[in-house]
């Protein structure tokens, strides 16, 4: 397909070809250019090329490379965005999107509901270099409209939170943070693309951990960065390139190959996500089902504007706190105890014991990380084997 066609093709179709860049074999499957570097022709074509590089000129994989210039673009036509720049892991990609945009003096509002990592970033690493952050619970509009000022140049929340799947309202957030012209940087991780298309949504910068959907097998840690090609270009690439958060070649291969099948797994595995969340909301071992695709989400309305279904993710509050997760936990078959998300496996994670276990007890309780709560990420088996797996172990709590 050329990139006419491509322009005006359906999402599933730009996510199995957009990108594809064919050596002079004409293989099919896109080749891994497992190389750091590249070979000048002469002297002066080197001089050249550091001079200013074509679109199929490379200097170094750390600046750049075939393979990862095909995820790059595969990734960037199935989002919408301008243009992308990939990165080593997802956490590559939100300290190079902040980072490389703020500077000393800069005011940043961020959601307070957010993966441990991403707070460090903007709690510890911001602070350091004397960016002030202000944190709002990211669902209350008047908070974000309060925090929101003339000196503000960014805001950032994850679309949707982990792991108590709050909703932020992307289109409004925007327009609040346009009127005084901040950044909106948004980690769609749960969302993921198939579900919400943040750009369109009023997002100027959308990040996405690699690791989770897009390889969806468990494989290799990897991120991406989509914005505007003068951001993406100008002020994220200088800053990526020279600190060596790039992606390599091998995990670029991986995750193009995952974008093609994408929207096939997302999709079954948020089917089967409704589904579980269904079998389980009024079991009475539980206090709380959360799906944002079930009528019981508080905002069940916004999750069907923002991403049309509810995702591939839901959380369970167990009644009798600890002991009584723990004992669910360990009586699960089919789904695996572990911490990420996205897979093909079913994956059970206890967040305040490991992933929110460092968080102050008051912060636990303000974002809703009780005892009791478990993240089921649904994976690709069989949902009637899922909803028989969890029913069992419920019958442990
Ligand atoms: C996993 C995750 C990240 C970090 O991605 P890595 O690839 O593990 O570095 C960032 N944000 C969210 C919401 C995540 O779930």
């Amino acid at each position: 397909m050329n990139s006419d066609q491509l322009r005006t093709a359906k999402p599933r179709t730009r996510a199995v070809h957009a990108g594809t860049r064919r050596s002079q074999y004409g293989e099919v499957s896109e080749a891994i250019f497992m190389t750091q570097g590249f070979v000048y022709d002469s002297a002066e074509a080197a001089e050249a090329r550091f001079l200013e590089a074509g679109p199929d000129e490379f200097i170094y994989a750390r600046y750049g490379n075939p393979t990862v210039a095909m995820f790059e673009e595969r990734i960037a036509a199935l989002e919408g965005a301008e243009d992308a720049f990939a990165t080593a892991s997802g956490m590559a990609a939100v300290n190079g999107a902040l980072v490389s945009m703020l500077r000393a003096g800069d005011h940043v509002v961020s959601a307070r509901a957010l993966f441990g990592s991403c707070l460090y970033i903007l709690e510890e690493v911001l602070a350091r270099y004397g960016v002030e952050v202000t944190f709002v619970d990211g669902t209350d509009l008047e908070q974000w409209q309060q925090a929101i000022g003339p000196g503000t140049k960014a805001v950032f929340f994850e679309s949707v939170s982990n792991p108590t799947l709050q909703v932020v309202d992307i289109a409004a957030v925007s327009a609040l943070a346009h009127e005084v012209g901040a950044l909106v940087v948004v980690d769609n991780v749960f969302a993921t693309p198939v579900f919400s298309n943040a750009i369109a949504q009023g997002a100027d910068v959308v990040v996405y951990s690699a690791t989770k959907h897009i390889d969806g097998q468990g494989r290799a840690l990897g991120g991406v960065v989509l914005g505007r090609r003068e951001f993406i270009r100008k002020t994220l690439e200088p800053y990526m390139k020279h600190t060596g958060g790039s992606m390599s070649p091998f995990t670029a291969w991986v995750m193009l190959k995952g974008l093609e099948t994408l929207d096939l797994r997302v999709r079954a595995q948020a089917q089967s996500a409704a589904a579980l969340a269904q079998a389980l909301v009024g079991h009475d071992k539980l206090a709380r089902v959360i799906y944002p695709g079930h009528e019981s989400h508080p905002q069940h309305k916004l999750v069907a504007d923002q991403m049309g279904q509810g995702g591939t993710v839901l959380s369970i509050d167990v009644r009798g706190g600890k002991d009584a997760a723990f004992r669910v936990l360990n009586a699960i078959t089919v789904g695996v105890i572990s911490n990420n998300l996205g897979d093909a496996k079913t994956i059970l994670t206890h967040p305040a014991t490991t992933t929110h276990q460092r968080l102050p007890q008051e912060q636990k309780d303000r974002l809703g990380i009780s005892d009791g709560l478990i993240r089921i990420s649904v994976g690709l088996e069989d949902e009637r084997d899922l909803i028989a797996d969890l029913l069992g172990a419920l019958d442990q709590a």
